[in-house]
């Protein structure tokens, strides 16, 4: 299979393997006192650091999390005070929609969805009008698009939120990793990621809570005390220690990889793009993740195009909430026809892709456009 579902889940780099089976073969709660113990917490300590280091920021800013869905609902949870006003965008990952939504439900507060252009850029006329009007609390912003890849432009955001006094929260989970991020110079207050995007194990994350941040004090699991109160339970020693090898490598390789990965990129867009001229790419004229793109084939289901190509892993829009039977929201955001939208395919590329298999790639895709094509004209008569 040529696995080009990389904003879905990465391939666990060997690096972080080899730490993870370690540290499955140590025992130790890293909150023990006893050797054992201490020998967890330094495993956890490490890839704080390490983690911190891919990202420019303190060791102690960050709350290790199950992913970034927890990470996400611990920043709006904590970040947004009930009754004020919550600023999101409409091409957000379900894990700040559906968590924005819920917060400022029944009457608790209001949110607002900044909509988004054709090319995916963030239109903050509603936040302007949204602070005049009142009380924004918190605003939440992907750094990058898990679809299109399409990076927003935090800037004025962040300008729009210092001027309402409002927080800043930016959910980079597609972002880290891929391109390099650093937090002296990104003016976010939170910030959330996830290990098993970028080479690391599925079920870890973290939250990058800055130094000094005033919030309401308020974890959403509460216990043990685990990571100063704000995440309880006890920690997950071997996913840590794999999300922290998997940023050490990742950051090592960030520059090489990043260009890399661009350029197969442009390998497959070309291909596409000039064997298949009905297709369009969605987002191609915003600066993008070097990785990942996000065709339309017109009147051409997705469904039925993957699986005229099973040897190919790819997904149809996003694929965290593929299964469910609705379009894109970030495509129909985007002003696609919900047509189009049905028809879209997105490849993302990582560190481990091959020249060859973005050739494989462009090769499948043209057959199965011919093959839909024909079973679609023959249905038709
Ligand atoms: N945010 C974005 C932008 C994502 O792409 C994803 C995963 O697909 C998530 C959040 C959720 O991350 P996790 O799988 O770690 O819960």
């Amino acid at each position: 299979v040529v696995y080009l579902d990389y904003n879905a889940t990465s391939p666990l780099r060997p690096e972080a393997l080899e730490v993870m089976l370690d540290t499955l073969r140590s025992v130790g709660n890293a909150s023990s006192i006893h050797t054992a113990g201490r020998d967890a917490a330094a495993r956890v300590d490490l890839a704080r650091q390490q983690v911190a280091h891919l990202l420019a920021c303190a060791p102690g800013e960050l709350i290790f999390t199950s992913g970034a869905t927890e990470a996400n609902n611990l920043a709006l949870h904590a970040g947004y005070s009930v009754g004020e006003t919550l600023a999101t965008t409409a091409v957000e990952h379900p894990a700040i929609r559906e968590a924005a939504r819920a917060i400022t439900t029944d009457g608790r507060g209001s949110l607002v969805e900044l909509p988004v252009d054709r090319d995916g850029v963030v239109n903050l006329t509603p936040l302007e009008v949204a602070i005049r009007q009142g009380k924004v609390s918190l605003v939440s912003a992907m750094l990058a698009n898990n679809e299109t890849g399409v990076l927003t432009n935090m800037d004025p955001i962040i300008g729009l939120a210092r001027e309402a006094g409002a927080l800043v929260h930016t959910d980079a989970t597609q972002y880290v990793g891929r391109l390099p991020l650093d937090l002296n110079e990104l003016d976010v207050d939170l910030l959330s990621l996830s290990g098993h995007k970028f080479g690391g194990p599925q079920g870890v994350g973290a939250l990058f809570v800055r130094r000094g941040t005033s919030m309401p004090y308020r974890p959403l699991l509460i216990g043990g005390g685990q990571e100063r109160g704000w995440r309880a339970g006890t920690l997950n020693v071997p996913g840590i220690a794999g999300l922290g090898a998997a940023a050490k490598a990742a950051q090592m390789q960030l520059h090489n990889e990043s260009a890399r990965v661009a350029s197969l990129r442009y390998v497959l867009e070309d291909g596409l793009t000039s064997r298949l001229p009905d297709c369009y790419i969605n987002g191609a004229r915003s600066p993008r993740l070097p990785g990942v793109t996000n065709v339309t084939f017109p009147g051409l289901p997705a469904d039925a195009l993957l699986a005229a190509m099973p040897e190919i892993a790819a997904s149809n829009g996003s694929a965290c909430a593929s299964g469910a039977p609705s379009p894109s929201h970030v495509l129909l955001a985007m002003g696609l026809s919900r047509q189009d939208a049905d028809s879209t395919v997105r490849f993302s590329l990582g560190y481990a892709t091959t020249e060859h298999e973005i050739k494989q790639a462009i090769e499948a895709t043209v057959l199965a456009v011919k093959e839909v094509r024909t079973a679609m004209a023959a249905t038709a008569e």
